[in-house]
């Protein structure tokens, strides 16, 4: 592994940070590698308003601690289509979410993924586009253990950077380095064999059946709000059909050894959901 790989390229630089550790630790050795941030490069995390309140906390910690700015982005219904947010004003009920699913009618599902396309994507890049910004380098964390997810940018905007995946960094790396980090920094959300369950949006359609019990177990009543929109539009998010209700009926019948433990996409072993 090099620290060569975190060097910047040339160009406008954006840094999307997650919000998992994944994406923490690349920022961290980008910083590492390159000292300050020039201008030309810009860190964002986009919020979709269903991220745990730890994950809020966890970027606002690490910006603070390490001194780099890093700018909140929402979706909004109207143009510009985005807004900046401060940590504080950061949605925690769902709204960006909700306002996309309202407007388009239809609530995401795995085959048709319009919340990381339009949350996350195409609110950065039409931030990116008012400050003037015509191509740049997005910066992504993924590992080297999910190859499987390196892919080529579709837009001609950008060109995609995995520096994580070039240094030949796995998810060991990634929790060794969070496991040296004064105790009291870290993303504090529970990790069980080396999976953090409740990372990305809190009751993501892309993750296991089991995941999903859990998090009705744990915190109910923001799994009501997915509930509650399959309920409204007469659809289910999963493409297997289950829906939120049923997980919660299956798990107060029979506890959640039943449950199907097969995630998709990032998330099956941990990723961060990047678009
Ligand atoms: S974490 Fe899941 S629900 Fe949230 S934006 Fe990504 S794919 Fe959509």
């Amino acid at each position: 592994m090099t620290d060569n790989a975190y060097k910047l390229p040339d160009g406008n630089v954006l840094i999307s940070f997650s919000g998992g550790r994944t994406s923490g630790y690349m920022l961290h050795k980008i910083l590492e590698a390159n000292g300050d941030l020039p201008e030309r490069c810009k860190v964002v995390f986009a919020n979709t308003g269903r991220e745990m309140p730890e994950t809020l906390d966890f970027v606002h910690e690490c910006s603070t601690r390490w001194r780099v700015p890093v700018t909140f982005l929402e979706f909004t219904k109207e143009k510009p289509k985005f807004k900046v947010v401060g940590h504080n004003q950061a949605s925690r009920n769902g709204q960006p979410f909700e306002d996309l699913i309202r407007q388009n009618r239809y609530i995401p599902n795995t085959l048709r993924r319009k919340c990381t396309v339009e949350l996350k994507v195409l609110t950065i890049k039409r931030f990116l586009v008012s400050c003037g910004w015509e191509y740049w380098t997005n910066t992504v964390g993924i590992r080297a253990d999910e190859s499987r997810r390196v892919k080529e940018s579709i837009d001609k905007r950008w060109t995609n950077w995995f520096p994580v995946f070039e240094a030949h960094e796995t998810k060991h790396d990634v929790a060794e380095f969070w496991t040296k980090q004064n105790l009291a920094f870290d993303l504090q959300l529970p990790l069980i064999n080396g999976i953090t369950p409740q990372s990305n949006c809190d009751g993501c359609f892309l993750k296991s059946e089991l995941k999903l019990a859990e998090m009705w177990r744990d915190h109910p009543d923001k799994m009501e709000w997915w509930s509650n929109l399959e309920k409204e539009f007469g659809h289910t998010f999963r493409r297997d059909g289950i829906s939120y209700e049923q997980i919660k009926e299956n798990l107060e019948k029979q506890g959640d050894f039943v449950f199907d433990v097969e995630g998709f996409f990032c998330q099956a072993d941990d990723g961060e959901c990047t678009g």
